[in-house]
């Protein structure tokens, strides 16, 4: 028997697991998945959330019914590698052999105040607290921090549904940088249209639980700062001993395993994937993919076969501008603009498909079916 333990039950634990526990279990693997809440969080729509919007509630144990994977409901505090263990809440230790690490990141609260007075959208409940905060409030400003595609659709998602706010956009480049000038040009007419005020070229240098402090001076009042200005892995990688990059996030090699601990796989967010391109970023869509990849090298490994190399270019950058509008760019493997780009109501079935989609692709993983966009995107 192979222990496999999958630590983080987001998008990409999730498919590293069902994926392992569907390809290996014939051959003596059991896959189990830890997380730190019972619910599954669909990280792609808290900026929904924020805005007061009732989503569908997703239990792990639903999700991963019928898949072979145990779950355990528990806080990873610690890992091991050398003794094979991993050190939850409460004083529980889980042994394993194999070990996926999807804990994703935590926002980035270096810069003073973040951490005591942000709002951030480190899990359900922090988007839930910018709902909660907003609903109750009457006037005033609400600062968003960050113009990267997170800080756009939310500054859009929130200026439409609270009209009697003012929502600021703070970016230290241009919003939507990264997007083509058709794509970008439409994204800030959404945001003008929604009243959404942008101030590009400004570095935020202290939150203040009633303002946020600009480099220079200048103070904005605000009744909530919402963070999305960075993110970053947690400490316990580095604190376990895994070689890290800056981001804490862990070093792998081509096939997605720790390069200081070749039996620990390390997916999503929290990773450091090396591709031809450079390193890839957090995504989804590049996530997902990992996941998919670390299930299928674990069960690999479990028939004693070596692992192939991990291959990936992206494909898309789909963006919500509030309920009623979305952008899509399409982009090379790299993540630069091609020319295609999409808006208005294709858009917004396009984005709409691209938010459910991680939900009905573990069903079909659960029967073994890996969806084609996920494969097309690992494929390189
Ligand atoms: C508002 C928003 C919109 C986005 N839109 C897009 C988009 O359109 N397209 C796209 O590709 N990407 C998008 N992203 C990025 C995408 O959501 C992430 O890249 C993706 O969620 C990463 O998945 P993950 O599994 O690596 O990490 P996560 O989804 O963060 O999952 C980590 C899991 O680990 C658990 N965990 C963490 N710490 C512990 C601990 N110590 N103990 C136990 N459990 C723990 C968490 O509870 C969670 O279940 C968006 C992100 C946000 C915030």
């Amino acid at each position: 028997m192979t222990r496999i333990v999958v630590l983080g039950a987001g998008y990409t634990g999730m498919a590293a697991a069902i994926r392992a526990a569907r390809k290996s279990r014939r051959h003596g693997g059991r896959v189990t998945l830890v997380s730190a809440s019972p619910r599954f969080t669909e990280r792609l729509r808290l900026h929904q959330t924020a805005a007061g919007q009732r989503l569908a509630d997703h239990s792990i144990e639903d999700v991963l019914a019928g898949s072979g994977v145990a779950f355990v409901q528990g806080w990873v505090e610690g890992i091991d590698p050398q003794a094979h263990e991993v050190r939850l809440g409460g004083g529980r230790v889980l042994a394993y052999d194999k070990l996926v690490y999807a804990l994703g990141t935590v926002t980035d609260v270096s810069v003073p105040g973040v951490g005591e007075h942000a709002f951030r959208y480190d899990d359900h409940a922090g988007a839930v607290a910018l709902a909660e905060r907003l609903r109750s409030t009457r006037q005033g400003t609400v600062v968003v921090a960050g113009g990267g595609l997170t800080g756009v659709e939310s500054a859009t998602e929130l200026a439409e549904a609270y009209p009697r706010l003012r929502v600021v956009l703070l970016s230290r480049g241009r919003p939507c940088s990264m997007m083509g000038p058709r794509a970008r040009a439409h994204a800030e007419r959404a945001m003008r249209r929604l009243g959404v005020e942008v101030r590009q070229d400004t570095q935020v240098v202290k939150v203040l639980p009633d303002a946020v402090e600009l480099e220079g001076g200048e103070r904005i009042d605000s009744v909530a700062t919402l963070w999305t200005a960075g993110t970053r892995g947690l400490a316990l990688a580095r604190e376990a001993g895994f070689t890290v990059d800056a981001r804490d996030r862990i070093v792998v090699d081509a096939a997605l395993r720790s390069v200081s601990h070749p039996d620990v796989y390390s997916v999503g967010d929290a990773a450091a994937v090396s591709q031809p391109f450079g390193v890839m970023h957090g995504t989804c869509q590049g996530g997902i993919p990992t996941g998919l990849h670390a299930g299928g090298a674990l069960a690999d490994e479990v028939r004693g076969r070596t692992p192939k190399p991990f291959r990936f270019g992206y494909f898309h950058q789909p963006v919500s501008l509030g309920r009623k509008d979305a952008v899509i760019q399409f982009v090379r493997a790299d993540d630069t603009p091609r020319k295609g780009w999409l808006r208005g109501r294709w858009a917004i079935m396009y984005k709409e498909m691209v938010s459910g989609s991680p939900i009905h692709s573990f069903k079909l993983l659960k029967r073994g079916l890996i969806p084609a966009a996920a494969l097309k995107l690992s494929s390189g």
